[in-house]
């Protein structure tokens, strides 16, 4: 049997792994059609995203983060290095509930920064060794696995590195988690208490933002299914 297969048609895989991938599936629908919904709702306020969001920044006295638009769908994104935040065209143009709260959703991670929240440095500490963790960990641990197959013995010890790394992913999802949320809740109150949208209006923004929050909870579970799938097979071998 080819090594390599065994990796990719093995019947346990699915069965770790399979439930979570059907979740993120769902949840990814689920994000699409509430954003689609939202989006046929015109603001009340007459704002486009990009204008609450600086209106927002106003309020927090937030003087040193720029607007910018991206040309990538759903691309929205607050980057705290370069203290941008990066909104896509329907979002940065668009006068929509969809687009109110996207754009609230990166003020709050821009407010996050300018507070120094706890779980944001902790993410962005992270970030270099979850990035080094995604692109090698896998390949790590298949090599090692191969190589300890043909009895090298060095190679459990490349697998127990890789699935290391891969740990560093989980957490990094995992912290992600309280980021993302709290992001969500601070965009709805500051929408709310700044008269940016009424409380009906807050109810549709929220259907938004909460199956944003879902696809992270399915990438995370994701994550933690495929992290255990791989220790079973790396831990599992007696030799
Ligand atoms: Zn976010």
């Amino acid at each position: 049997m080819n090594i390599l297969a065994f990796f990719y048609i093995n019947p346990m895989y699915l069965i770790y792994v399979g439930p979570a991938i059907l979740l993120a599936i769902w949840a990814q629908m689920k994000v699409k059609s509430a954003y689609a919904e939202a989006g046929r709702y015109a603001a009340g306020s007459r704002l486009s995203g990009a204008e609450a969001a600086q209106r927002i920044l106003n309020y927090h006295g937030i003087t040193d983060v720029s607007i910018e638009p991206v040309k990538s769908f759903l691309g929205d994104h607050y980057d705290p290095r370069h203290k941008v935040l990066r909104l896509s065209p329907d979002v940065y143009q668009g006068r929509s509930l969809a687009s109110l709260g996207i754009a609230a959703h990166e003020v709050g991670h821009a407010i996050q920064d300018a507070t120094s929240y706890g779980p944001l440095a902790i993410r962005n500490g992270l970030v270099p060794m979850a990035s080094i963790g995604s692109q090698l960990s896998i390949g790590l641990i298949i090599v090692g696995l191969i190589l300890s197959y043909m009895a090298m013995s060095f190679g459990q010890a490349l697998a127990v590195i890789g699935l290391g790394l891969f740990g560093v992913v989980v957490l990094f999802q995992l912290v992600n988690l309280p980021v993302e949320f709290n992001a969500s809740r601070r965009a709805r109150q500051v929408l709310l208490s700044n008269g940016l949208v009424t409380p009906v209006e807050d109810k549709i923004v929220a259907k938004v933002l909460s199956a944003a929050a879902m696809t992270y909870v399915a990438a995370t579970i994701t994550a933690i299914m495929t992290m255990l799938y791989y220790a079973s097979l790396v831990l599992g071998r007696r030799d």
